[in-house]
């Protein structure tokens, strides 16, 4: 019994220590999410980031090179064989990445790393290019490569392998049945075919005067060896013969090849963010026109992964008060998602401009330790806040929270209650400036309070209905332009 009961204690005791944190006990790092370095096109070495980023006071460093960066054309009816022949016999078609490097290397390297900049915590990451498709075609001279910058980040994967491995087009995806599998049977049964031809013997019959004469004819080898090895290039051209889930000839397949990659991503404990969505692109490459239209929609229509990139990348249509982000939120609330999804900061630095430029776009993370893990926690349960427009040099987020006469519920948290939301927001700055902060609920901005210097914004939301599940976030703005963007707090009523 007496066990038993310390058993409790110690679960009770554990259970409150963990949750016993105030925002002011948790530590503020900014985070630098989004660098590419020498292994996928950046300019700079990873320990060449490390020392920049040791300089710049960026305390976390999430490093994201390519995956791959394959892309392949193929002839109907050999695609496969044709764009693999086309790669190899060119050289073209692909660049370097992680997948050239060596997963197990570039994890290696960062652990090197790591080790010489102890005040530094970084941390291997992906920019996944899971899915490209080509549209038009060369014979009319308007063949395009589309969707080929549509990337999304990840974070957080413990093995190398699973780095290796994640779905793509040029990793292939998974293959499924379907009756065009069949068509295998075809070519089978024509290569035997082809060998059976080609094994009959023939012979002409020739009279000279009235004399016979037997002589073999090589025409049916000829017609056997035809059959066979054409039938042989569409086997192996169609080789393993169950069809690909996604491939690159089949067009736009909206959400479904990031959501298998996003699955993948969750089944190894791994997190997934959508990099630069509302980005478009457009360029030439080798005379053929690349394009990818801005993707935030693919954010509806996806599910599970972690959050997406906001400010310059996305507050047109997603960050904004009432725009794809507050639906997403809200169908959250309404319990049709398992999950909320989160915003970052994302720097996407490959070392053009000033190094300086590490500082310009911060996720401000409160890490209830200062480690590897402890980065991976905040960023995973939302505890983190982006800015831009090196904000986070003058200014800092001391406090946002949301509570009840009993408990305290900080960015990424749920409070539980009857009552009336009690809303706090605490800033400080270390220059005198002028803005103002936005308190938006569930899509709608419900007051903007003016900031003169440091300040505190307090208020119980009188105005809420008291069922089901809201949520609060908040934006910093000045001018036109929102230069802070909290992640949200939950309230549950009931
Ligand atoms: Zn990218």
């Amino acid at each position: 019994m007496e066990s038993a009961n310390r058993i409790l204690w110690t679960f009770i005791a554990l259970f409150a220590s963990s949750t016993t944190l105030t925002a002011g006990e948790y530590l503020q790092v900014p985070a630098g999410i989004h660098f590419d370095s020498d292994v996928s096109g950046g300019k700079y070495s990873v320990e060449e980031l490390a020392k920049i980023c040791r300089e710049e006071d960026v305390v976390v460093a999430i490093v994201t090179d390519h995956d791959n960066m394959r892309v392949e054309y193929g002839v109907f009816p050999l695609r496969k064989v044709t764009g693999f022949l086309v790669r190899k016999l060119t050289g073209k078609g692909e660049r370097n990445s992680i997948s050239n490097f060596g997963a197990e290397n570039y994890f290696r390297l960062f652990e090197e790393v790591d080790a010489r900049y102890p005040d530094l915590i970084l941390i291997p990451g992906v920019e996944a290019i899971p899915f490209y498709y080509w549209e038009g075609s060369p014979w009319r001279g308007n063949l395009r490569l589309m969707r080929l910058h549509e990337h999304l980040l990840v974070i957080g994967l413990k093995n190398a392998e699973d780095y290796q491995h994640l779905p793509s087009i040029a990793n292939g995806y998974p293959r499924e049945f379907s009756p065009k599998a069949l068509i295998n049977l075809i070519w089978a049964t024509t290569a035997l075919l082809g060998i059976r031809i080609f094994r009959r013997r023939k012979v002409k019959r020739i009279y000279l005067g009235n004399q016979l004469l037997l002589v073999p004819s090589r025409r049916n080898q000829g017609i056997g060896a035809l059959i066979f090895l054409a039938s042989l290039l569409f086997l192996i051209n169609n080789y393993p013969f169950l069809p690909p889930k996604y491939d690159q000839y089949h067009g736009d397949q909206d959400g479904g090849p990031y959501q298998v990659l996003i699955d993948y991503v969750n089944q190894r404990g791994g997190m997934v963010f959508w990099a630069h969505p509302e980005v478009e692109q457009k360029m030439k490459v080798n005379g053929i026109e690349v394009y990818t239209p801005p993707y935030h929609e693919h954010l509806i229509e996806t599910h599970g992964y972690t959050g997406f990139a906001i400010f310059w990348e996305g507050m047109k249509h997603i960050g904004k008060p009432g725009g794809i982000w507050d639906r997403i939120l809200h169908e959250y609330c309404l319990g049709k998602r398992k999950r909320p999804v989160w915003a970052i900061g994302e720097l996407d630095f490959e070392g053009e401009g000033r190094v300086e430029n590490v500082k310009e776009m911060a996720t401000v993370l409160l890490l209830g330790e200062k480690s590897q893990e402890g980065v991976l926690e905040a960023l995973r349960v939302g505890r983190m806040y982006a800015t831009r427009n090196f904000a986070s040099q003058w200014l800092t987020l001391e406090e946002f929270s949301v509570s009840d006469t009993y408990e305290v519920a900080y960015m990424g948290e749920t409070l539980r209650t009857h009552d009336c939301p009690h809303i706090r927001i605490k800033f400080a700055v270390t220059q005198p400036k002028e803005f103002r902060v936005q308190v938006i609920r569930d899509g709608k901005i419900i007051g903007t309070f003016p900031i003169h210097g440091s300040g505190v914004v307090e208020f119980d939301d009188r105005t809420v209905l008291r069922s089901g599940k809201v949520y609060y976030r908040i934006l910093a703005v000045g001018g036109d332009w929102a230069f802070l963007a909290s992640n949200p707090i939950f309230v549950e009523f009931g």
